[in-house]
């Protein structure tokens, strides 16, 4: 290897300047790609749950790798134009580039900006947010030669090896999502598939034909692979009816198990929900699972709440099932096929103001531990022009944005800027200063911990119980609608067995009140709860209790209900 070094080295020093970064990208790339995979379990299905090979359940929680591999200018302020106006679509991009450049420098540009919005940086705050997961749309060019239908491009797994390479290196699963197939899959007023426009894929057969070669190609390539926890074989296919769909994944489905005989595959939700599919398991199919995105407060879906609190509440009552037909309807139709879940797409921190933080991990933590759905967020990053000044209070749709120190960009106009000039907005996405929303870090790290307040509402599993704004000390949440015989259940590692002081706030506008702290359902204490005067009168009780060492389960059960809780304490005395 030493002996090629000299020649890379001029080979470097002749290239034209804005050549240079390409290349020392697609160097870093290439170094980074050989990257072992890592030793992560392999997924599978076990009845509704995702479990590794011993059975036990994976609890899969992450984000999406939005506007990277398949671009959503929305998701970048729609900062880039051309002379039509807005550029809407990856299409109109890459059209605008080749028209004026052509095509060799169409995609060497492409290159450049998906060697930059996404970097190992990224990777590094997303396992710092407490993801495991991370799903990876993109476009069906980023592996099939459009130029040459039925071949793969050059570079086809460039970019996917290395994002899986860089997530194996985090032990961090992905999940690959065709998000735009060719011709198009989406409604016809979507961007996200690639080209706004008609769903051409469902009509016409050799669109259709070409993205069964293509899930052929990846099924290959991806065969045996650990780190894969899921094939996403069509991102919202709501360019036609549900029937359609049904028949159509199931055809899709087949294609990639002749080629790979483990790897969980997903069937794409409808709009209209995922009836029209029957049973997969007494189809005879092994490892599937289904799909929904899930959007409570957005489109006209409960979208009446106010911004903050109602929305906070809204959030709430939806995971924790006010109604019959909030998050416990799929619950019960999932334990019903007997086949697992992904939340693919869902979206609780950007209408919620100070709450956001909170509900994102009371979502993964519902989604994950009540129902044993695997769940990744809509999205990782989006940014601003002038960035963000790191307020969690109002954040947009990204866990990450740039920050307004050190990360503002322009907007860029492509018919008429200069490649250079688009080089260099590309490149800009790869080194402006990032900031993360640090009460999505916050929550998504807490732990219930000996000494601190253990947020009553954060409980791991539950029975009955709900949660809702509180007006107490400290702001938040609380439990609530605590009925006899409710519980729920925290995990905490207690260091030093003996006695504690266990402190319980509470509000209750009756008497009698009995909650009772409890380990695998004997009694540890019983807490007589006061009439405090409401249900959001909060006073502090405590008594002494004796615990055991050990990572150990502990639960508040509810003798009789009555009354809301608002955080917990144990205290070594
Ligand atoms: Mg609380």
């Amino acid at each position: 290897m030493n002996n090629l070094l000299p020649s890379i080295k001029r080979a470097l020093i002749r290239v034209l300047p804005s050549k240079l970064l390409t290349i020392i990208l697609a160097l870093a790339c290439v170094c980074v790609s050989q990257v072992a995979f890592s030793a992560l379990p392999a997924i599978k299905q076990s009845g509704q749950y995702w479990v590794d090979a011993s059975g036990n359940r994976v609890n899969l929680r992450g984000t999406n790798l939005g506007n990277w591999l398949i671009m959503e200018y929305w998701m970048m302020n729609q900062s880039m134009t051309y002379s039509g106006g807005n550029v809407n679509d990856q299409c109109t991009l890459e059209a605008t580039l080749a028209s004026r450049f052509g095509n060799t420098e169409k995609e060497r540009l492409m290159k450049v900006y998906r060697s930059s919005w996404i970097t190992s940086r990224d990777f590094d705050l997303i396992k710092g947010m407490g993801m495991n997961v991370v799903r990876i749309p993109f476009l069906y060019s980023l592996i099939e030669n459009e130029y040459a239908p039925y071949n793969l491009r050059a570079d086809a797994w460039q970019y996917l090896d290395w994002a899986v390479a860089q997530a194996a290196s985090r032990n961090m699963y992905v999940i690959l999502d065709l998000h735009g197939a060719v011709g198009g899959q989406a409604a016809s007023d979507q961007q996200h598939d690639g080209c706004v426009g008609a769903a051409q894929m469902w009509t016409n057969g050799t669109y259709w034909d070409r993205t069964k070669w293509l899930w052929d190609m990846i099924a290959q390539h991806y065969n045996g692979n650990t780190t894969i926890a899921a094939y996403d074989m069509l991102n919202e296919p709501w360019g036609t009816d549900a029937t359609t769909l049904a028949n159509y994944s199931y055809e899709l489905f087949n294609v990639i198990r002749a080629k790979d005989a483990n790897h969980v595959i997903l069937l794409p939700g409808h709009n209209s929900g995922i009836d029209a599919y029957g049973n997969p398991n007494s189809r005879g199919l092994t490892n599937s699972s289904f799909w929904m995105h899930f959007y409570p407060g957005l489109w006209g879906w409960n979208d009446t709440a106010t911004v903050g609190a109602g929305q906070a509440n809204m959030y709430a009552d939806w995971l924790h099932c006010a109604t019959a037909t909030d998050a416990c309807a799929w619950r019960d139709k999932i334990n019903g096929l007997q086949t697992p879940f992904l939340i693919g797409e869902f979206q609780p921190w950007t209408l919620l103001g100070s709450y956001g933080g909170q509900m994102t991990r009371k979502a993964y933590d519902m989604f994950n531990y009540q129902y044993g759905w695997a769940a990744t967020n809509w999205a990782y990053k989006t940014v601003t022009n002038s960035g963000s000044s790191g307020n969690t209070n109002s954040w947009g749709w990204g866990m990450v944005t740039n920050s307004s120190s050190g990360g503002t960009f322009s907007n860029i106009n492509v018919s008429t800027a200069t490649s250079a000039q688009i080089e260099a907005y590309f490149y800009r996405f790869a080194t402006q200063t990032l900031v993360r929303n640090e009460s999505i870090a916050y929550w998504m790290n807490w732990t219930p911990t000996v000494g601190n307040q253990i947020e009553a509402e954060m409980f791991k599993t539950h029975s009955g119980v709900r949660m809702e704004i509180t007006s107490d000390a400290g702001g938040g949440f609380n439990a609530s609608y605590i009925d006899a015989n409710d519980w729920m259940s925290y995990p905490i590692n207690i260091a030093t067995a003996g006695s504690y002081k266990l402190e319980v706030r509470v509000a209750s506008p009756n008497t009698g009140g009995q909650l009772v702290l409890s380990k695998n359902a004997t009694d540890v204490g019983v807490i007589t709860v006061p009439n405090t005067g409401g249900w959001q009168a909060w006073t502090t009780v405590s008594i002494t209790v004796t615990l055991a060492a050990g990572q150990q389960d502990l639960a508040l059960f509810a003798r009789t209900g009555g009354y809301n809780i608002n955080w917990w304490k144990v205290t070594k005395l």
